[in-house]
């Protein structure tokens, strides 16, 4: 099952975060300032394509479709919206549109699109007053004779053309295409914006989890709506209707909070044994020692700062739940800043030296022998 097509949004209103893009997308199209060429730009999954097939839909809705007057574009009824029901929204969402080309630079599909471009055919739209968009996803990674085209076209923008690009990695983008469209930065979204769509997919698919549960799989995603969807859609074909905390942590290896808290008082407390054996009932037990490395230094990161701002721990037991909160305040309390930083140091030397260690237990070991003299 894919949830992440399943549930994207189908007009700007669905959108969760990304406030800034849509409030001045929906903007230009009510006044009709429409660029000819916009970039977005951000980490995977946070909404890039959804939001271009989104502007494209918009712009095309029979509802409120786009009028041209001279140099003018108006938009009638101050619409700024798509329908999602009309048969251009529909075909855009079944992805039949025709004035929709969707070019994956990455795998080269649609380049002779932009062929088609440089040499000045198929502007324009199969149907009149229509737009005709060109979304090109992973846009850094167009070749050459390929963004040459592209720039070529940007120069004198065709009327009834709209671009949209997207990439991962604007650096790579030629900074003469750059210069020729507007660019908005997605932003990774927050943990709670995450966990605010996942209940809305949770309770659709009439699947029982609990909030804390949906938060888990939400943080695991890093910012990544996709990747949380994804998480998702894992655990219902691995534990149907029910999930549990248990699976959550089964299936995205997600490492027990009190590992965490585990190492640091054996290291503070100079438990050598004990500390190396958690580390191989970690490494024993299959989860990424990689993972347990980022997490330390995560938690450190947290005792540190508990350390500097101890009302942040309201932050913290919201986050992490109160049980987390209370140890990581005691540790903040016993180990004073001198040694969390010696801490912090060895975590990033082991963390180095997991990419390229033979033996994925030895950097961790190391640290805890160095720690513990
Ligand atoms: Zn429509």
């Amino acid at each position: 099952m894919v949830l992440y097509r399943k549930y994207r949004p189908k007009k700007f209103a669905e959108v969760v975060g990304q406030e800034h893009v849509v409030e001045t997308l929906q903007g230009a199209i009510k006044t009709g300032r429409l660029a000819h060429a916009y970039l977005f730009t951000g980490p995977r999954g946070t909404g890039k394509t959804s939001l271009a097939r989104l502007l494209a839909k918009a712009v095309n809705c029979e509802k409120g479709q786009l009028r041209s007057e001279g140099d003018e574009i108006l938009s009638p009824a101050g619409r700024s919206d798509a329908c999602a029901v009309c048969s251009s929204c529909k075909e855009v969402e079944e992805g039949r549109a025709m004035d929709l080309v969707e070019i994956d630079a990455a795998s080269n599909r649609g380049i002779d699109e932009i062929r088609a471009l440089r040499e000045g055919t198929r502007f324009s739209s199969m149907n009149a007053g229509k737009y005709k968009v060109y979304v090109i996803d992973e846009c850094h990674q167009l070749t050459k004779e390929a963004s040459n085209a592209l720039l070529k076209t940007l120069e004198e923008p065709p009327a009834k053309i709209l671009f949209i690009l997207a990439t991962t990695e604007p650096h790579k983008v030629l900074p003469t295409i750059v210069s020729r469209v507007q660019k908005f930065d997605f932003k990774k979204l927050t943990t709670d914006q995450i966990v605010f769509k996942l209940q809305r997919v949770a309770s659709e698919e009439k699947i029982k989890i609990v909030k804390d549960h949906l938060r888990l799989i939400a943080r695991q995603a890093e910012g990544s709506l996709r990747d949380a969807e994804s998480n998702l859609a894992k655990l219902i074909a691995f534990r149907g209707q029910e999930i549990d905390e248990e699976a959550i942590k089964e299936v995205l290896g997600i490492i027990p909070f009190n590992f965490y808290h585990d190492f640091f008082h054996l290291v503070h407390n100079q438990k050598r044994t004990e500390a190396l054996n958690l580390v191989s009932q970690i490494y024993e037990s299959g989860l990424d020692l990689e993972n347990f490395t980022k997490g330390l230094l995560d938690y450190a990161r947290r005792i540190l700062v508990a350390r500097a701002n101890p009302s942040d721990l309201n932050a913290f037991s919201v986050e992490l739940g109160e049980d987390s909160a209370q140890k990581i305040s005691g540790l903040a309390k016993e180990i004073d800043g001198k040694g969390i930083l010696k801490l912090i140091s060895a975590l990033m030397r082991a963390q180095q030296d997991l990419k390229i260690s033979p033996i994925p237990q030895l950097p961790l070991e190391i640290a805890i022998t160095e720690l513990i003299d």
